[in-house]
């Protein structure tokens, strides 16, 4: 079964400005790297639909949404914190970002995909219920899990999210709701500074000391990771997708390299395998290193086209 690419123009679209480092470039250098690497051809591509206001309040107030919605710009940019800004075609991005997650729900649900990436912006693992931050306004993998929820029979989900910085949203929203299992890794001391002490007992929250590297990520999935999923038995595998724990990346101190993100991409479609068949989405976060995304959204994607 082919592995589904999603995506929308609008994600070009939305722009924080010339110096911000989440940029539309990031989706350009991932787009390029897989044409590159040969795999483009053999992914499944597909355009996001909106997210609707339903599916959108499954996981955030009906009052936040209307104030993203009030908070989009005519013309320049309107910042929501000093990290996150709205230009006028932000609240269309941020719609089909997490209609991305829908999709991929979807396809998967109905046996059309096994897999999926959606390379979307803005990303979502910051945005909580009721608060935009740390470039995110929905929530997309929330939303797509809490699809699969609400719609598709599905009981039992879980959210891994390998991003260098702690889903405070994700952890927000879930904490506590034994339907969802969340496991992360993330460098701490750092933004959002959340995570070392867990909202509920269905997270697992490790974090990881400025420096480390791949060695120290991988004992944290072995040790604490799969036994947690194992035990949780999900049907369908969410992955919050960021690459700026490489070691390249500007915006952090961890060491990851490629081989680490391939490594834990089969780890967890080996979970998936066992528990969800197959069933496994994975939606882009961060990632400021232009070059390194590329190559290490390319090595994850390569291993989630491969049948298990
Ligand atoms: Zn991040």
């Amino acid at each position: 079964m082919p592995t589904a690419y999603i995506t929308h123009p609008s994600s070009l679209l939305h722009d924080m400005g010339p110096y911000h480092p989440e940029c539309p470039d990031r989706l350009r250098a991932i787009g390029d790297r897989l044409i590159a690497a040969g795999l483009d051809g053999y992914l499944r591509h597909y355009q996001a639909p909106a997210a609707t206001h339903e599916q959108l309040a499954r996981v955030h107030d009906l009052e936040y949404i209307a104030t993203i919605e009030a908070e989009s710009p005519e013309s320049g940019l309107n910042y929501l914190d000093p990290d996150t800004a709205m230009c006028p075609d932000s609240l269309s991005a941020a719609r089909h970002a997490a209609g991305a997650v829908i999709l991929a729900t979807d396809l998967l649900a109905k046996g059309e995909c096994r897999s999926a990436f959606c390379a979307v912006r803005p990303p979502g693992h910051h945005a909580e219920r009721r608060r935009a931050m740390g470039f995110c306004l929905f929530n997309n993998v929330a939303v797509g899990a809490a699809h699969a929820l609400a719609v598709h029979g599905i009981e039992r989900v879980a959210i891994i999210d390998f991003d260098v910085h702690h889903g405070n949203g994700t952890e927000e929203i879930f904490a506590g709701d034994p339907r969802v299992l969340m496991v992360s890794t993330f460098q701490h001391p750092l933004y959002p500074y959340s995570g070392v002490d867990p909202l509920g007992p269905n997270m697992v929250n490790i974090p990881l000391a400025a420096g480390s590297g791949g060695d120290a990520f991988r004992d944290a999935v072995t040790e604490h990771w799969l036994p947690a999923l194992d035990a949780h038995r999900p049907q369908i595998l969410y992955i919050s997708a960021g690459f700026d724990a490489h070691r390249e990346d500007p915006l952090a101190n961890l060491k990851f390299v490629e081989s680490d993100y391939a490594w834990v991409t089969r780890e967890l479609i080996a979970v998936a395998a066992k528990h969800a068949k197959g069933r496994i989405i994975s939606a882009l976060e961060g990632g400021y290193s232009l070059s390194a995304l590329g190559r290490s959204v390319a090595e994850h994607v390569r291993e989630l086209m491969v049948e298990s």
